[in-house]
């Protein structure tokens, strides 16, 4: 009984002593049993378990029959793809086995190769994720850079910062003005986790700012430009806000450049870093949204003090309509429409019966005033 016209046949590269260096081909049949072949008119059967696979690599071509024989060792290379195909798709039970484990070889040496590159690429690609992310994803990479600082390294960030900060400055002392700005104060930020400092500088600009962790410094030009108590109160509840929602904060960090937010990441809070950190602190300004929420929270502190909250209305109105002269503090709060319609409806939906501060609002301004 002869199987031959249903067992595989496959062209192939056969290379053995006697044979030139580049091979001889031939045709081989994988009989159930054995291997057939014929080089140089001779027929070699070969039974199949003293034959073995070799080679491998990443290529699946690279497999090779090989068999110690006359002379030496012997090697059948199937010459290509499709001959490799026919050889493993209709091979005997016999050499299945074999075929098998060395596919499976074949495989997780590529599957090494695979990761090998992965790891690799990624390696080589890593600063330019960073960098992609850091420019696609800085307001949030500086929330959570912020989430992650307790309370104790901001305020001591604060104090490096408010000193650097106020070194160019002249700061006032006006008893009288401190007097209000601190009973005003400690009504708005009862309860706070952080604690307060007040400070008045002698600039005529109109601007006040907050620094982290609890300084809060107000210019003289904005004490004179405030037509009441309860307005310079609207300012002093703002500037709050962006304490206590750590906006201020969270602004420094997004402004700052890859390699410091790189340290800040990693939680290297060291001194140089913080005081690196604060340059950017008098000229911050604000995004829309912590304004919005700035001044939301302002009402709802205006009003569970007991002061008048359209106060701080009536300040941003009468800046919005003042003579056109540049307004530090505008430039740093900016105060478009919509934050004001915001502003607008939030004090309208907080009106109440509220007392007047009580205060000779004229005399106290008169203490600034060159
Ligand atoms: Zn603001």
């Amino acid at each position: 009984m002869t199987a031959t016209t249903t067992n595989p046949t496959f062209a192939c590269q056969c290379y053995g002593p006697g044979l030139a260096p580049e091979g001889r081909r031939t045709t081989a049949e994988a009989q159930i049993e054995q291997l057939v072949l014929t080089i140089d008119g001779r027929l070699i059967r070969l039974p199949w378990k003293s034959c073995s696979i070799t080679g491998g690599g990443f290529d699946h071509q690279q497999l090779q029959l090989s068999w110690k024989g006359d002379g030496g060792n012997w090697t059948i290379v199937p010459s290509d793809a499709k001959a490799f195909t026919s050889l493993v798709e209709n091979a005997p039970a016999a050499l299945k086995n074999q075929l098998d484990r060395w596919q499976q070889g074949v495989k997780r040496v590529n599957r090494g190769f695979r990761l090998g590159a992965l790891a690799l690429g990624f390696i080589v690609a890593l600063p330019f994720l960073l960098l992609a992310l850091f420019l696609a994803r800085s307001d949030a990479i500086a929330q959570w850079i912020t989430d992650q600082i307790p309370l104790e390294m901001e305020q001591k960030f604060g104090d490096i910062a408010f000193k650097q900060t106020t070194q160019q400055m002249a700061l006032l002392n006006a008893p009288d003005v401190q007097r209000v700005i601190e009973e005003i104060g400690a009504k708005l930020t009862a309860g706070s986790a952080y604690t307060y400092h007040w400070f008045v500088a002698d600039d005529p600009t109109v601007n006040a700012f907050a620094v982290p962790g609890g300084y809060v410094v107000v210019n003289s030009g904005l004490i004179e430009s405030a037509e009441s108590a309860e307005e310079l109160a609207g300012v002093l509840a703002h500037e709050v806000q962006h304490v206590e929602q750590r906006h201020s904060l969270k602004q420094l960090v997004k402004q700052a450049g890859l390699a410091l937010t790189i340290k800040l990441a990693l939680g290297d809070w060291g001194e140089s870093v913080l005081a690196e950190l604060s340059r950017n602190l008098a000229s911050l300004s604000f995004s829309r949204d912590h304004e919005t929420k700035a001044d939301a929270k302002a009402v709802d502190a205006l009003r569970e003090a007991g002061i008048d909250p359209s106060g701080l209305l009536r300040f941003f109105e009468n800046l919005a309509q003042g003579n056109g002269e540049s307004i530090a503090l505008l430039s740093t709060h900016p105060a478009p429409m919509d934050r004001m319609e915001a502003l607008r409806a939030a004090t309208e939906s907080a009106t109440g019966d509220y007392q007047a501060l009580d205060y000779d609002w004229q005399a106290i301004k008169a203490e600034v005033k060159n």
